[in-house]
C-alpha cells in the first residue's frame, strides 16, 4: 500500500515538527501559570509574550492588540457578540457575506434572536462580495461589517482593501474571519483598515485549540468570558500555554517562508488542476481562478454531481483525503451546499464538488500519484457504488 495522501488542508494541517519541538517543554519541565510571580510563572510568561510579538509580526500589528483564544470559531464570536455588547444590543445593524463559516452565519443567527439587524451580502459567480453591494447596504446604524478574508470551500479571496475602506469610509468598523488566509497571504493590518481579524493555529500548521482575534486599538470590545481578567480583561481563562507557543511558531514560520511556499503550492494546485482536466471529461473549477489560496482547489463534476461523497470514499479507500464541497446529511443524501448555492449554481450542481487543498508537506510526488489514481477512480465510478453501506454516507461531513 503506498504511503496516504492529505489533500484536505483547509480542514487542517498536520502540525509541523519545528511547532512541536516549540511546544514541548511547555508541556513538561515549563509548566507554570503566567499569572503567577515566581520563576515558574515568569518562564511561562515570557513564552506567551514572544508569541504575542510573532503572531503581531505576521500581520504588522502590535503585540498588545492580539488576544489569545481557544479557537477560529471563538475569536469569530467574541467579535460579533462583543461588538454588539459594545453597542447595548440597541439599534444596531450588521452586514456580512452570505458565504461565510457557520462560526459567522451561526453567530449572526443568534444576534438576530437578540434584536441586531443583520444584511448578508449576496456574492458574484467566482464568489466574491461586490463593492458596491457594501455601498448600498450600510445604513446610518451600521456598526459592524463581517467578511471572509478566504472562503473555506471554494478558495476565493475577498477584496478586504477595498470592503474595509469602504465600511471606514462609513464611520464602521470592520472584521474580518482570515481562519483560512493567515499565514497563506500577505495581510499587513498597518495598510489595510482592519479592526477587528480572527484567525486559528491549525490551519498553519499549529495545534488544534487556540486561536486569535486581532483587536485594533480603540476598538470597543466587550468580553465573552469573565473572570481574571487575562488578556487585557477581553478573555479570561489560565492561558494555555503550550498551544500559544506553538501558534507563535508556526506564525513565525509561515512569515518566513510564505512568499516561496506560495509559488510553490500555485505551481502544485496548477499542475493539479491542469492534469485533472486533462483527463477527466466535464470537470470544471468552482471560485475565482486567480484570486485564490495558493493551494486550494474546489472542483465541479458536471453530470456526476450526485457521486461526490461516493468518489470521496473510493479515494479514501485509495488512501487520499479530501473534502466535498457540500454537508452530508442524515438521510443519506448531500444537501447542496449555501456557498454554492450563494454562487448561482443550481442544487444540483451544487450537491457535487470536490475540494482538494495541499499544504507545507505535500509533494510534486504525490500531485503525481493523485492524476494516476484519479481518473480510474472517476471511470470505475459506477461499479463501485454498491460497495459502500448506506451507513457510510451518513459520516458527518461539515466542510470546516
Ligand atoms: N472560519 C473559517 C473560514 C474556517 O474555515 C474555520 C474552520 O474550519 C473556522 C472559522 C473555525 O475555526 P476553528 O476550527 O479554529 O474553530
Amino acid at each position: 500500500m503506498p504511503e496516504p495522501i492529505y489533500f484536505d488542508n483547509s480542514a487542517t494541517t498536520p502540525l509541523d515538527p519545528q511547532v512541536v519541538n516549540a511546544m514541548l517543554p511547555f508541556l513538561f519541565q515549563t509548566f507554570g501559570n503566567p499569572s503567577s510571580l515566581h520563576w515558574a510563572g515568569r518562564q511561562a510568561r515570557q513564552a506567551v509574550t514572544q508569541a504575542r510579538q510573532q503572531v503581531a509580526d505576521l500581520l504588522g500589528a502590535s503585540p498588545d492588540e492580539i488576544i489569545f483564544t481557544a479557537s477560529g470559531t471563538e475569536a469569530d464570536n467574541m467579535a460579533l457578540v462583543g461588538i454588539a455588547e459594545a453597542y447595548g444590543w440597541r439599534d444596531c445593524h450588521f452586514i456580512t457575506s452570505a458565504i461565510e463559516h457557520p462560526a459567522i452565519l451561526a453567530t449572526c443567527r443568534y444576534l438576530e434572536q437578540h434584536g441586531i439587524e443583520v444584511t448578508y451580502l449576496p456574492v458574484n459567480r467566482n464568489g466574491l462580495v461586490e463593492p458596491e453591494a457594501l455601498k448600498q447596504a450600510l445604513r446610518p446604524n451600521t456598526r459592524l461589517v463581517s467578511v471572509m478574508a478566504a472562503n473555506n470551500v471554494i478558495g476565493t479571496l475577498q477584496p478586504l482593501g477595498e470592503l474595509s475602506r469602504l465600511a471606514h469610509a462609513h464611520g464602521t468598523l470592520f472584521h474580518t474571519d482570515a481562519v483560512q488566509a493567515v499565514g497563506k497571504i500577505p495581510l499587513d493590518l498597518r495598510s489595510l483598515p482592519i479592526d477587528l481579524l480572527s484567525l486559528s493555529a491549525h490551519k498553519l500548521h499549529g495545534p488544534k485549540g487556540v486561536g486569535a482575534l486581532v483587536v485594533r486599538q480603540g476598538v470597543p470590545l466587550k468580553p465573552l468570558l469573565h473572570g481574571g481578567g487575562q488578556e487585557r480583561g477581553l478573555r479570561s481563562a489560565t492561558e494555555n500555554v503550550a498551544g500559544i507557543v506553538g501558534l507563535g511558531q508556526a506564525a513565525q514560520i509561515a512569515q518566513n517562508g510564505m512568499a516561496a511556499e506560495a509559488v510553490r503550492l500555485v505551481g502544485l494546485r496548477d499542475h493539479l488542476l491542469e492534469g485533472i482536466t486533462a483527463a477527466v471529461p466535464n470537470v470544471y473549477l468552482i471560485g475565482h481562478r486567480y484570486h485564490r489560496l495558493p493551494g486550494h482547489l474546489c472542483l465541479g463534476l458536471a453530470g456526476q454531481e450526485g457521486e461526490a461523497i461516493k468518489l470521496l470514499l473510493a479515494l479514501d479507500e485509495a488512501g487520499i483525503a479530501l473534502s466535498t464541497g457540500s454537508a452530508c446529511s442524515a438521510s443519506h443524501t448531500t444537501e447542496p451546499s449555501y456557498i454554492l448555492l450563494a454562487l448561482g449554481c443550481d442544487p444540483i450542481r451544487a450537491r457535487g464538488s470536490l475540494r482538494l487543498t495541499l499544504g507545507r508537506f505535500n509533494t510534486e510526488a504525490e500531485v503525481t500519484r493523485f492524476l494516476d489514481v484519479f481518473p480510474q477512480v472517476v471511470a470505475g465510478l459506477r461499479p463501485m457504488t454498491t460497495r459502500f453501506p448506506v451507513q457510510e454516507l451518513e459520516r458527518n461531513s461539515i466542510v470546516s
